[in-house]
């Protein structure tokens, strides 16, 4: 039990065939999630709409961006009900005296059941009875990297061998996939987290057409004119900018230029970023694939042969305890793991399972890279809100911002951090007055929708909802080629 890990058995003579890398690409906890998550919007269409706790979870912000665009391309679902609530809650909290709460996406129902399903999901593989998968030695798991990495925190100590081996299987089953077939993206992180909105035939389509998501604007660089063209346009400028930048960057990766060696910091790609360049940059993907199996692999080096010893004295060990801490809670805060890492530091320092720990979080310290797609979105983000504060000092800048129907409101609840408190104030205002109207045309739609006046025609407020959607979580909420969205944290490479 000291080091369970040296007990690792050492690597499989024989590779998985071909075919059964491609059979067992899918992976179990992804599977299940994704069937939670098919569940719950199904309820939310059939009857969750009406019930209390739904409005209250609107009115308190509503669906995140990425299940706001699935539920928005589903088809069958008109959002005007709930979009009601969430700009009647937003009205009502911006105008609370005191505290004004302009946050929005963070009442998520869907995320909610996402991570409830999740945690279940390793509930029932420590059990051994999700879909028939157990942790067993020597086996290859039909679980991704991403989720196998999670059970690698959360197994019992006597399984973290196991869980360091299926590791290494699914990392050889990957390079196995990469150098045969496109895209072993799946193997690495499972299921595509947008796959649902980038289904053909989502009937809401023509949402799209009707309002056009191409930043037109921007070119590659954030400018004051840039700023007014897209205002002008209809459009929330740090949403182009943030768009802008995440395909830059995909695009910068996918370049012919490459030069693997010189540019190996910044070839860390995060899931979501991973999965769009899959469908519409494949240079750029296959150059993600390879650095992220590259991460893998000398973790599972690591797992499988060990590292460095924890230091005997205990002031240096001390000091190690606090590292781990540290890492195990910026893990926490991203990946929702449960709390445990107090205890492991507490063992950490006492003795027993130092090695164990040690390795792990070596191994975890080995492949911990933020995606540079995500920090180059959060970048430009803040830099357009910088930019918008200066642009509203001067009373020519507010006229002009005033003329527009101004900035989303997620992107104003993040400018409230950044901009000067008078410039924001007019940013509010712009806001406000739009909330207002899109108010009134959200129940005009549902005042409508009444039996007793359908002799009354239907008008443009029919399409309220996706503008609501729109102002309330940015532009991007209606695209249908790249899908990553703006995270506040960049994501970790996948
Ligand atoms: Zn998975
Ligand atoms: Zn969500
Ligand atoms: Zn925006
Ligand atoms: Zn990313």
């Amino acid at each position: 039990m000291t080091d369970v890990l040296s007990r690792t058995p050492p690597a499989q003579a024989v590779e998985p065939e071909r075919g059964g890398a491609l059979d067992d690409a899918a992976c179990a906890v992804c599977e299940f999630v994704r069937a939670s998550v098919d569940r719950s919007i199904f309820f939310i269409a059939v009857e969750g709409i009406s019930e209390d706790w739904f409005r209250l979870q609107m009115r308190k912000g509503g669906f995140c961006l990425r299940h706001a665009r699935r539920l928005a391309l589903e088809g069958s679902f008109r959002l005007t009900e709930p979009y009601r609530h969430v700009i009647g809650g937003w009205q009502d909290r911006a105008e609370a005296p005191g505290k004004m709460d302009l946050s929005v996406g963070g009442g998520c129902p869907v995320c909610a059941t996402e991570s409830r399903a999740e945690a279940h999901a390793f509930g029932l593989l420590a059990r051994g009875d999700l879909a028939g998968a157990r942790v067993t030695p020597g086996r290859t798991l039909p679980i991704c990297l991403d989720h196998l990495v999670l059970l690698l925190d959360r197994a019992a100590w006597s399984q973290v061998a196991e869980v360091a081996g299926s590791i290494g299987g699914r990392v050889r089953l990957a390079m196995l996939a990469s150098a045969e077939v496109e895209g072993p993206s799946e193997i690495l992180c499972g299921l595509d987290p947008n796959g649902a909105a980038r289904r053909a035939g989502a009937s809401h389509a023509n949402a799209r057409d009707a309002h056009p998501t191409e930043p037109l604007g921007f070119d590659a660089s954030i400018t004051p004119d840039a700023v007014y063209r897209e205002l002008e346009d209809g459009r929330c400028p740090v949403c182009s900018a943030v768009r802008t930048a995440s395909l830059g960057y995909i695009g910068w990766l996918g370049r012919p230029a490459y030069e693997p060696r010189g540019d190996r910091d910044l070839d860390a790609v995060c899931r979501e970023h991973l999965f769009d360049a899959g469908q519409r940059a494949t240079a750029a993907a296959a150059r993600g694939v390879a650095a992220s199996i590259e991460r893998w692999r000398l973790m599972a080096d690591l797992l499988a042969d060990g590292s460095a010893p924890p230091p005997t004295r205990l002031t240096g060990r001390l000091r190690r305890a606090v590292d781990i801490f540290r890492r195990d809670r910026a893990a926490r805060r991203r990946q929702f793991l449960p709390i445990r890492s107090a205890w492991a530091t507490v063992r950490y320092l006492l003795d027993p399972g130092a090695p164990v720990i040690e390795r792990r979080h070596q191994a975890h310290v080995q492949r911990d890279r933020a995606c540079v797609g995500c920090t180059a979105m959060i970048t430009a983000a803040r830099r357009t809100l910088d930019l918008l504060g200066a642009l509203l000092v001067g009373r020519a800048g507010v006229d002009r911002f005033e003329r527009t129907d101004g900035i989303c409101l997620r992107h104003l609840a993040a400018g409230r951090s950044r901009i000067e408190l008078q410039s924001h104030a007019v940013a509010l205002r712009v806001a406000a007055a739009r909330a207002a109207r899109i108010g009134w045309e959200l129940d005009e739609e549902a005042r409508k929708l009444n039996w007793s006046v359908r002799y009354e025609p239907h008008g443009p407020e029919e399409t309220a909802w996706m503008r609501a959607l729109r102002f309330v979580l940015g532009d991007d909420v209606l695209a249908a080629d790249f899908l990553a969205t703006e995270p506040d944290v960049a994501r970790l490479a996948a």
